[in-house]
């Protein structure tokens, strides 16, 4: 029986668990318990009963959106594999995880291996791809492990390989470890990846869907995404799209860390506020420190401030306070936290990060780090705001993936809501006391 009042009930009480359902009640290797919570009846309703625009309808009506960042309707991917004129298609479950803070895809993994498989399976058959690839970063052994194991198991009990499930569809998956280089996160750079080249994104068009792995049709979907749609099979996707905003539907997960009374992976339905999240399910900020700010989104995200901690988890108004959803990585900063340190920490992993095929994101981060550094270390010459702001506006403009367009971002928020901390290590003082 769950408390009514409390910790527990305040850090579970606002939360919906859609893609962390069965949390803490089911042993995530044991398929028969997995199937003993509905596991699976979704699958075998796609297979038995729902043709392949039926199945991406209730994607659509869901208003599902990838949950790897970009916010993009996954009925439209999908259709658009579904639609492309190719014997071969494949789907693919991005598990490449590598923002700081960020830990979702790795316990969703971990944690609920069946329904990201049972999720891959319902978009295979509903794109009609026959062979699948978890892309799984090598630092999160335990999520390979897992994954592995839980193919292995499907396999024997007829839910993966030759004709699954008692019908005339075949459908095998595979693993593929990345080696852990961040820009293999970008669906092009995941593909040249897969394909034993090295990972560097492409332009697009052709997108993915259109030309991807081995040029064929490819459904990419991250492992959130992924989780969440067995449950909208099983409850229709009018029951997703009751909870969350008029263009944010359904759950997020976050995984809510930093300066924070209560961190963990949470689930919550989208149009929360940031203080409901901070105060509420977090507890507030650890040891009576005042709340500064939330980075949100990682290093393509920003900085929003206490001020704006009213701001709903919704994509649109994010981005309207200048951070971004992002994957889910949620990063609680207090009155002791340096907002130029916080900007040069994310954008030193960018600049580390990148590619270097383009020189915009090659030379520009690295010009832009090194104004950062200076700044930190009072070392600031005149005119070095000026500089930092111009080098932001041309590396987003100038660069070809995302890596390299939202890399200024966490650079941007901060000089737009503390502004007046760079102008104090420009006089040569931190007011952090850093
Ligand atoms: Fe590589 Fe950066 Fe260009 Fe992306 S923007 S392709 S990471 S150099």
């Amino acid at each position: 029986v769950s408390p009514k009042e409390g910790p527990v009930c305040e850090f579970l009480g606002p939360q919906k668990r859609i893609a962390t359902e069965s949390c803490g009640d089911i042993d995530p290797l044991d398929l028969s318990e997995y199937q003993r919570h509905e596991g699976f009846v979704a699958l075998k309703r796609c297979l038995d009963e729902l043709s392949s625009d039926e199945v991406i309808s209730e994607i659509e009506r869901s208003g599902l959106r990838g949950r790897g960042g970009a916010g993009f309707p996954s009925a439209i991917k999908w259709r658009t594999v579904r639609g492309a004129n190719a014997e071969t298609k494949y789907v693919i479950c991005n598990g490449d995880e590598g923002d700081p803070g960020a830990f979702m895809d790795r316990m969703i993994l971990e944690s609920f291996p069946y329904r990201v498989i049972e999720g891959m399976a319902i978009a295979a058959v509903a794109v009609g791809a026959h062979q699948g690839y978890f892309y799984i970063r090598a630092e999160y052994p335990l999520a390979v492990e897992r994954i592995r194991h839980a193919i292995a198991e499907c396999e024997a009990a007829g839910l993966l390989g030759d004709r699954i499930l008692g019908s005339d569809y075949s459908l095998k998956f595979s693993v593929k470890e990345g080696a852990g280089a961040f820009i293999c996160g970008e669906e092009t750079a995941l593909i040249h990846s897969i394909e034993g080249g090295r990972g560097t994104p492409r332009l697009r068009p052709p997108f993915p869907a259109e030309s991807g792995l081995w040029e064929k049709p490819t459904l990419i979907n991250n492992v959130e995404t992924l989780s969440l749609v067995p449950w909208i099979l099983r409850h229709g996707g009018d029951e997703f799209a009751k909870f969350g905003t008029e263009t944010s539907k359904g759950t997020k997960v976050f995984a809510l860390a930093g300066k924070i009374q209560r961190g963990g992976l949470i689930e919550v339905p989208m149009g929360v506020t940031i203080r409901q999240i901070v105060n509420q399910i977090g507890g507030g900020v650890a040891n009576g420190r005042r709340f500064k700010a939330v980075q949100i989104g990682g290093p393509s995200g920003g900085c929003v401030p206490a001020s704006l901690a009213d701001t709903p988890v919704d994509y649109e108004a994010l981005s309207s306070v200048g951070a971004i959803m992002g994957s889910g990585g949620m990063v609680v900063l207090d009155d002791t936290d340096c907002m130029v340190d916080i900007a040069r920490y994310f954008l030193r992993f960018t600049q580390d990060q990148s590619c270097g095929k383009c020189t915009y994101c090659r030379i520009g981060t690295k010009r832009m780090l090194e104004i950062l550094e200076r700044i930190c270390g009072g070392e600031a010459k005149k005119g070095d705001l000026d500089l930092l702001e111009d080098l932001c506006q041309s590396v987003s403009s100038g660069s070809l993936c995302g890596l390299g367009k939202t890399a200024p971002n966490p650079v941007l928020s901060t000089l737009r809501y503390f502004r007046e901390e760079y102008e104090a290590h420009l006089a040569g003082h931190c007011p952090a006391g850093k």
